[in-house]
């Protein structure tokens, strides 16, 4: 099999060995393949608390929180976390840095939440980070988007709100070192950087749970009945939290968090570079919010070099570069798993346009 360089927005790639491994367990996890495994069996429970054990580990996750797999992704995500944050005045303060941060406004508003949009890079394209907004006194959490995974901008550090705060980290969890003490709640799709879709992580602070103002919950959406549960309040998606352990162990056995993160720079700044020295290139990103996941760029002259520049990255085996659907260009996605060869292939081909 020859390899292909996945720039890829989600599903992630993950690292070789991961795959070899997930590969295995499927014919044999313990004399079963890991998919007929019973999601109770003391081999499952196991793998369940090593995952939840190594996020912690990999996080630095002090005392008095919880981590949590669930389904849904960060989809249902947007929704649980406004239903298990509402508080007395049901109001909730948005930074709106791209698409996934508006469907989380939507699904705050549809569970009945007044949301006010404290700050927004709407008019601008989502093309930086606002850093400039009040938060007001009577809003129940502030809620952020770490990285911005379409339009490819990201919080280089965490605004300090003074209000619980909650963040979609879908697409740049475990990409770099960050305070976990700073949040109230974290939530991820593990699609983009910790494994293969179907499991949603949820990091959250023991003392906020069971408090929402919206009365009993539908129970699937109350995080303090999978708390309770530790992640077996029904059927997990067992496949997916494995092979997400397969990848935690990797992560740490590499370094942990820090090692990758100083990768993940080397992998931005090599293509950035490229991007800013490049004439044939231009980003239209914001400098200090540019994403070090997802790298959007375009052609300064689409007509002359477009078909040529996508017949040297097809022909060189890299794939999913096409930009998000309504944006055009490009988007170059450099999940953790994205070896640095991978960016210099890239590089070498728009040198050579
Ligand atoms: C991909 C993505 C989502 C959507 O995730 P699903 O798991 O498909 O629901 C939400 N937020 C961000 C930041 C994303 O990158």
């Amino acid at each position: 099999m020859s390899k292909k360089h996945n720039f890829g927005a989600g599903p992630c790639i993950l690292p070789q060995e991961v795959f070899q491994e997930a590969s295995q367990a499927v014919l044999d996890f313990n004399g079963l393949s890991i998919l007929e495994v019973s999601h109770r069996s003391k081999d499952f429970v196991a793998v369940m608390e090593e995952a939840q054990n190594l996020v912690k580990k990999a996080l630095n996750v002090p005392d008095g929180y919880s981590v949590i797999f669930l389904q849904g992704g960060a989809s249902l995500g947007f929704l649980i976390t406004a239903m298990n944050m509402a508080r007395e005045n049901k109001k909730a303060a948005y930074i709106n840095t791209g698409q996934w941060a508006s469907k989380a406004i939507e699904q705050a508003e549809m569970a009945g939440l007044e949301v006010e949009v404290i700050a927004s890079s709407e008019e601008d394209g989502f093309t930086y980070i606002p850093k400039d907004f009040v938060v007001p006194e009577d809003v129940d959490y502030v809620h952020i988007t770490s990285n911005n995974t379409i339009f490819g901008t990201q919080f280089k550090s965490f605004p300090k709100t003074g209000k619980p705060l909650v963040c979609d980290m879908s697409s740049d969890i475990f990409s770099r070192e960050f305070n976990v003490a700073d949040f109230d709640l974290i939530y991820a799709g593990a699609q983009k950087n910790l494994g293969p879709a179907g499991a949603t992580l949820y990091i959250v602070k023991d003392e906020v749970l069971g408090k929402s103002s919206l009365g009993v919950l539908p129970t699937y959406l109350d995080l303090s009945v999978h708390q309770k549960k530790e992640s077996m309040f029904n059927t997990p998606p067992v496949f997916s939290v494995y092979v997400s352990m397969l990848n935690l162990r990797h992560l740490i056995n590499n370094g942990g968090v820090k090692a990758q993160e100083e990768l993940n720079n080397k992998k931005a700044e090599l293509l950035y570079n490229e991007i800013d020295n490049n004439p044939k290139f231009k980003a239209s990103v914001n400098k200090e919010d540019r994403s070090n996941m997802n790298v959007v760029f375009f052609l300064a002259d689409e007509a002359a070099d477009k078909e040529r520049f996508d017949q040297l990255w097809n022909d060189a085996g890299i794939v999913g570069l096409k930009g998000y659907r309504t944006l055009g260009g490009y988007r170059a996605s450099m999940y953790n798993a994205l070896p640095l060869e991978s960016v210099q292939v890239l590089v070498d081909i728009m040198k050579k346009l």
